[in-house]
């Protein structure tokens, strides 16, 4: 079966934006415009079609990348009158998510970001958009909300170069809270449900596009020559050669393509749909995927072309009342029914049931799909998100996505013996689904822990385990993930010997542990020389360091930025072995941090709050209680202020309702997790937060 649509027509899409700013009512007007619903619901009515989760539409936000896809002629533009297909990965606003944006902006090939017009930029934007510059993903901006009172479209313009760093090129000036001013094709637009109403400029309005294209023309000659040739001339370029130009520009991400409407009054949507199609890459727009060979480990990479060996990477996976279903996103070759696949890094094979493409909670089946495609299938049992299929007789590993540690902890307790019976299960399929969880048995109390990104993510785990497995808990009070370090560098020689009667044990260790830098984890390097430790068991050395680390030192907390160094050693020649070489770098590895002053690292959390300025003071007065430090106040608006600030995220908890509290409700507040800072000895002194029968004190 031929693939239906060329592989240039396709793009894969995600919507970015903060929360609140109209991401999930952008997505729908977009299904609405392209046919693909007749009816549009509102998100605050609780009945969007992107939300379809039961728990997202309670509360009213977007947690799963749910993924839909829509069918797009543009009629101008670079592509009129050709058939696109844009397959829309969603993706959660909420900071507690993050896991969700980097799988999907791992297989999305552009991003929308949509800015809330009176608000401009703000905090989870510019987190997002540097993740996305990360990845090498090209973006278009959409100003939503231009209908607003307070909406302000060249304060968000100042913003993107100020904020993101990069230049804007607005697409459309907005001319009220319902018509359009079209910079590129130098007419007014007006919107009428699906239909676009393409009228003349008035002399009004010419004065506006003038100023416009200008700075259009200005910001284009910066890298495209044809145009540069045109500005020097004091000319005016077509159509045509400037959409080419902000093509260019958007695919190297030297600019950033800006379209605005209302999502809510349906203005602006269709002008964003042909945006996507002709500023947003097709997949062999992009460079080839990158992968290495399982077996030998040589780099590969494989082109976007269906007559390349097949190679897939499954972003998420959803258990469902069918079973689990993945979605994946095809890179190379196609993907069939009942198709075997290999699992990349493990060898294993498994077999393709049925092809879904997505559609929010509906499905289109069909039999075959293609590189550029991202589908879901059923029938893979053993398929975690970040998995890559391939052929079996054309291996490859792509890159993994990379899982952030988990930053706040509690504890669950089964309601009822049932409960207690069914919880592995379920909890087995939940982390199975959610990388960015966490599960353990403490050792000491035998509780139950669960690990996540934030309160919000580990309270919407529970909800979901009462709501789609039937299993309630209670949780205990949310508390913050420590850490350990050291503060010195230490040297330490370690002897295991056990040789009286019966089968010896004997293992020597040296080992150097030096501060690391800040993320940089355990590592662990070997510089032994003359065979002191037979090579052999030098892995055994690292096992019972990296156990150690995750034991902890001072508090039971995993040991993190630690650079581990084996120097030297001894062996018995019928005692030794990886098992008394393990113990041994365990032990070793513990008295070297206990010399190198064992210490207590607290998670941080960058905090942009948004509050009139006679409230300016009470948060910066509450943030100093709080042991924050306020970095940044800019004005914002008429007459509010932006306060930036860092502060330990076990001071956040309740943030936000204390916030709304001494605010009347009108100060808001976002924030994400921004690393590990040394806990006040004080802390430390009084014992600190320690792992205990009762689980963690707080500090
Ligand atoms: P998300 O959190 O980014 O997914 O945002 P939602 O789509 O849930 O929208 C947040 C709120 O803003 C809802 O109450 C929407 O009705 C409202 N909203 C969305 N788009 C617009 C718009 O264009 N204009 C106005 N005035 N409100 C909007």
């Amino acid at each position: 079966m031929p693939r239906d649509i060329p592989i240039t027509q396709l793009r894969n899409i995600g919507i970015m934006a903060h929360i609140d700013a109209g991401k999930t009512t952008c997505a729908e007007r977009i299904l609405y415009c392209a046919g693909r619903i007749h009816k549009t619901g509102e998100v605050h009515e609780g009945t969007a079609v992107l939300d379809f989760d039961p728990i997202e539409q309670k509360r009213g936000i977007t947690i799963n990348a749910a993924a839909t896809s829509v069918a797009w002629t543009p009629s101008s533009g670079l592509c009129p009158g050709q058939a696109h297909r844009i397959q829309i990965v969603d993706t959660p606003g909420h900071v507690d998510f993050t896991i969700e944006v980097e799988r999907s902006l791992r297989v999305l090939d552009g991003a929308v970001f949509v800015l809330d017009a009176a608000s401009g930029v703000e905090c989870q934007s510019e987190t997002v958009f540097h993740q996305a510059e990360r990845h090498g993903v090209p973006s278009l901006a959409f100003v939503n909300k231009i209908d607003k009172p307070g909406a302000d479209f060249d304060m968000c313009l100042r913003d993107i170069r100020e904020r993101l760093g990069i230049e804007p090129v607005a697409l459309h000036v907005p001319l009220s809270g319902s018509e359009l001013l079209d910079v590129v094709h130098g007419v007014v637009l007006g919107f009428d449900g699906r239909a676009v109403l393409v009228s003349e400029m008035t002399a009004a309005h010419r004065t506006v596009f003038d100023a416009a294209r200008a700075t259009m023309m200005e910001t284009l000659a910066s890298f495209d020559e044809d145009v540069l040739a045109l500005f020097c001339q004091g000319g005016n370029a077509d159509a045509r050669t400037l959409a080419r130009a902000i093509r260019t520009g958007a695919l190297k991400r030297k600019v950033l393509p800006v379209a605005c409407g209302s999502a809510l009054k349906n203005v602006g949507i269709p002008s964003l749909l042909d945006a996507i199609v002709d500023y947003l890459p097709s997949p062999v727009d992009v460079p080839d995927v990158s992968g290495t060979h399982p077996l030998h480990g040589t780099p590969l990479t494989r082109r976007a072309d269906e007559r390349e060996p097949f190679a897939a990477l499954a972003f998420k996976t959803v258990f469902d009342r069918a079973g689990y279903l993945t979605y994946v996103r095809i890179y190379s070759g196609a993907l069939s029914t009942g198709d075997g696949v290999r699992l990349g890094r493990s060898g294993a094979r498994e077999r393709v049931g049925r092809l879904f493409r997505p559609h929010a909670d509906q499905r289109e089946e069909v039999r075959t799909a293609f590189a550029g495609d991202i589908v879901a299938v059923t029938g893979l049992r053993d398929v975690r998100t970040g998995e890559t299929l391939c052929a079996s007789d054309e291996p490859i590993v792509l890159e993994r996505i990379d899982t952030p540690a988990p930053v706040v902890e509690v504890t669950i307790e089964p309601k009822t013996a049932d409960d207690r019976e069914r919880l592995p299960t379920a909890l087995g399929r939940m982390l199975f689904q959610d990388p960015s969880l966490l599960a353990w048995v403490d050792p000491e109390s035998g509780e139950m822990r669960l690990a996540g990104m934030g309160s919000l993510h580990l309270d919407v785990t529970v909800t979901r385990l009462r709501e789609d497995h039937r299993v309630a808990v209670s949780m205990g009070r949310p508390e913050v993930a420590y850490r350990e370090t050291i503060a010195h560098a230490a040297r330490v020689a370690y002897r295991h010997a056990k040789q009286h009667g019966g089968a010896g044990q004997f293992a020597g260790v040296t080992l150097a542990v030096a501060p690391g830098a800040r993320g940089s984890g355990i590592t662990f390097s070997d510089e032994t020389v003359g065979g002191c430790i037979p090579r052999e068991y030098v892995p055994a050395v690292e096992k019972g360091v990296r156990a150690a680390a995750s034991r902890g030192i001072v508090a039971g907390y995993p040991v993190v930025d630690v650079a581990v160094t084996l120097l030297d050693g001894e062996t018995h020649v019928k005692d030794s072995n990886a098992a008394a070489f393990e113990f041994a770098g365990s032990l070793a590895f513990q008295k070297a941090c206990t010399e190198g002053g064992a210490i207590l690292l607290e998670p941080y959390a960058a905090l942009e709050i948004a509050v009139p300025e006679l409230h300016a003071g009470d948060v910066i007065g509450d943030l100093g209680a709080r042991r924050g430090l306020v970095q940044r106040l800019v004005p914002r608006g008429r007459n509010a202020v932006v306060v930036s600030a860092r502060l330990p995220l076990a001071e956040t908890f309740d943030y936000v309702t204390r916030l709304r509290g001494f605010t009347q409700g009108r100060g808001t507040a976002s924030m994400r997790p921004d690393g590990y800072e040394v806990a006040p000895s004080t802390r430390c002194a009084e014992g600190g937060p320690k792992r205990t029968r009762e689980g963690h004190r707080t500090p």
